[in-house]
C-alpha cells in the first residue's frame, strides 16, 4: 500500500491485491473478475442501478489522483512483477514490461549504448506514462512516448490475450497511444530503441526576482522551435525546457527552477550546448546550477530526487498558446493564489506551477496517435501544470479547490484573449478534468468504437475504476 506517490492514493484500502507472475496468471484473474463484473451487471439490470467498480490496475503507481490506480474494497491488480526489459539483439527496439519503472528500462539500455524516448523521472511507470501520452526528453527528436510503442501485449476483459501492432489489431495499436486504461491490462511494451550516450542535463535555479526575465527567455525559446520559421534553425537535440516556480509554504519563499537537457553532450564538457548557450537562458542570473554532462539516468534521478513520495499531491493542467501576455496571466494566477494558501496556513504546503512547450510537430514523430495534436498549425503550444503537494488530510479539498480556482482562472483568460487549446495532458489531469473531450470529437468516437470492439460489456468502463474514462 506505499507503493503510491501520493500518500493520498495510500489511503485507499482495497479488499485485496493481485500480483500476477506472468500473462497467463493475470488472463486468469481478468477471467473471473468478467464473472462477477457480468453478475453485477445482470443484477444491476434488475434493480436498475449501476454496476460498481470491482478492480483497479496500477503501473508504477504515480498517478496524483488517488483511486486512479487503487481501489476502496475492490481487487487491485499490482503489475510490478512484470519487470522484464529485454533489449533486441539488433538494438532497435527492447521489450519493457509494464510494471517497470523507469529506472529499470533506463539502466540496462545505458549498459549497451542505447535508449528509447521514456520519462524523464526514474520513479515513474512505464505504464501509466505511456498509456497517457508520454513526454520524453527525446519528444523533440521522436514525438510522445506512445508514438514510439512497435507492439502492446494486452489482456482483454474476456481474458484473451492478445498483441495490438501496426499490422495486428493496428487500431487497437493506435487507441492504446494515448487512450489509458480504457482497453485492457496491458503487460509488455516493445518500444524503439535507438544509439545514445551520456547527455547534458539539469536544473538552474533562480530567485522569484527573475520570475519574468524567465517567462521571456522560455517564451523566445519556444518561439525559436518552430522549423517551418525561415532564417530560424532548431537542434532536436534541445528538450523541452521545464520552468518552474515555487512557493514554499513553510518557509515563506519563492523560487525558480529551470530544466535544461541536451540529448548529445557537447564537445566540451565545460561549455553549454550552443542552442542553450544561444538562449535568453544563459544570460539568467542565478544562484546555483546543476547542468552538467551526465548519464541519462542520473539526469532521470536528479528529477526523482526533487519529487519525492509520502505527500499529499495534487495535479492539474492546461493548454495555452506561446504567448508572451498569456505566459504572464498564467504567472499572475500562480502568484495571486500564494495570497490564498498564506491566509489558510496550508501546513507543508508546496505550490508549483510548471511551463513546458508542447509542439504540434513533436505529435506528427513516430507512429499516429489520438491526441488530436497532429492536424492544424504548427503554433506553439504550453503545456501549463500545477504541481502541489501537502500535509495534512484536513486541507486536501482547501488544496484542490485552490488549483482548480487557478487553472479555471487561465482558461477563461485564455479563452478570452484566443490563446487557448482544448488539449490537456491526461497524465497531469487532476480527477475533475475531461482530457480525452480535448483529444477532438473524431479521435474520441474512434476510441469509443475501439472500446466497443474490443469490451462490448464495458468492463474497462464500468468495473475498472481510476483513470479517465471514454463516456460511454
Ligand atoms: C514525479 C512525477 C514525474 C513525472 N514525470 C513525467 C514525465 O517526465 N513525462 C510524462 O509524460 N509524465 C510524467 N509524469 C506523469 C506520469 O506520466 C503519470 O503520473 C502516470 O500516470 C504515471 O504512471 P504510473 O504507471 O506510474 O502510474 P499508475 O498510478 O500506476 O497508473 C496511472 C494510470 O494508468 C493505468 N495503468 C498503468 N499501467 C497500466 C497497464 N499496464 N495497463 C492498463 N492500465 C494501466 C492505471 O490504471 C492508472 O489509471 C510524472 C508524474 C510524477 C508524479
Amino acid at each position: 500500500m506505499n507503493a503510491y506517490w501520493d500518500q493520498k492514493a495510500c489511503e485507499v484500502p482495497p479488499a485485496c491485491v493481485i500480483q500476477p507472475r506472468n500473462v497467463w496468471e493475470l488472463a486468469q484473474a481478468v477471467k473471473i473478475l468478467r464473472r462477477e463484473f457480468d453478475l453485477r451487471s445482470e443484477r444491476a439490470k434488475k434493480s436498475d442501478e449501476s454496476v460498481g467498480p470491482i478492480l483497479a490496475v496500477r503501473g508504477g503507481g504515480h498517478s496524483p489522483v488517488a483511486g486512479a490506480s487503487s481501489i476502496k474494497g475492490g481487487v487491485l491488480i499490482d503489475l510490478s512483477l512484470f519487470n522484464e526489459v529485454i533489449p533486441a539483439e539488433d538494438g532497435k527496439s527492447v521489450a519493457i514490461g509494464a510494471g517497470c519503472k523507469w529506472m529499470h528500462v533506463s539502466k540496462p539500455l545505458e549498459e549497451k549504448g542505447l535508449a528509447v524516448a521514456g520519462g524523464r523521472n526514474s520513479a515513474v511507470g512505464v505504464g501509466g506514462l505511456t498509456l497517457g501520452g508520454g513526454l520524453s526528453f527525446f519528444s523533440p527528436r521522436y514525438g510522445f512516448v506512445c508514438s514510439n510503442i512497435i507492439e502492446y501485449e494486452i489482456v482483454l476483459a474476456d481474458g484473451s490475450i492478445t498483441t495490438a501492432s501496426a499490422t495486428i489489431n493496428s487500431e487497437l495499436w493506435r487507441a492504446l497511444k494515448g487512450g489509458s486504461n480504457n482497453f485492457g491490462i496491458v503487460t509488455r511494451l516493445t518500444a524503439r530503441s535507438f544509439p545514445s550516450t551520456s547527455i547534458w542535463s539539469g536544473f538552474l535555479y533562480l530567485p522569484p526576482w527573475q520570475s519574468s526575465k524567465v517567462l521571456s527567455a522560455f517564451h523566445s525559446f519556444v518561439n525559436r522551435s518552430i522549423t517551418s520559421t525561415p532564417g530560424q534553425t532548431h537542434d532536436e537535440h534541445a528538450a523541452g525546457p521545464l520552468a518552474c516556480f515555487t512557493y514554499l509554504q513553510q518557509l515563506g519563499i519563492q523560487a525558480v527552477a529551470i530544466n535544461l537537457v541536451h540529448t548529445a553532450p557537447p564537445a566540451n564538457d565545460k561549455r553549454w550546448p550552443g542552442c542553450w548557450r544561444t538562449s535568453a537562458f544563459s544570460k539568467l542570473w542565478r544562484f546555483w546550477s546543476t547542468c552538467d554532462v551526465k548519464s541519462l539516468t542520473s539526469a532521470m534521478d536528479e528529477m526523482s530526487v526533487l519529487n519525492p513520495p509520502g505527500r499529499r499531491q495534487e495535479f492539474a493542467t492546461t493548454t495555452v498558446k506561446n504567448d508572451k501576455v498569456t505566459l504572464e496571466a498564467v504567472h499572475n494566477v500562480y502568484r495571486d493564489a500564494i495570497a490564498t494558501i498564506k491566509q489558510h496556513r496550508i501546513k507543508n504546503m508546496s505550490w508549483t506551477l510548471v511551463l513546458q512547450p508542447l509542439l504540434p510537430e513533436w505529435a506528427r514523430k513516430g507512429d499516429a496517435n489520438p491526441l488530436g495534436l497532429d492536424s492544424g498549425g504548427d503554433e506553439p503550444l504550453v503545456i501549463v501544470s500545477f504541481t502541489v503537494n501537502w500535509a495534512r488530510s484536513e486541507d486536501d479539498e482547501l488544496v484542490q479547490g485552490i488549483t482548480r480556482t487557478a487553472i479555471e482562472k487561465i482558461d477563461a483568460f485564455a479563452e478570452r484573449k484566443g490563446m487557448g487549446h482544448r488539449y490537456r495532458y491526461l497524465n497531469y489531469c487532476a480527477g475533475w478534468q475531461k482530457p480525452f473531450e480535448g483529444y477532438g470529437d473524431e479521435n474520441l468516437q474512434f476510441l469509443r468504437e475501439v472500446s466497443k470492439e474490443v469490451d462490448p460489456e464495458g468492463m474497462f468502463q464500468k468495473g475498472c475504476v481510476g483513470g479517465f474514462k471514454l463516456g460511454l
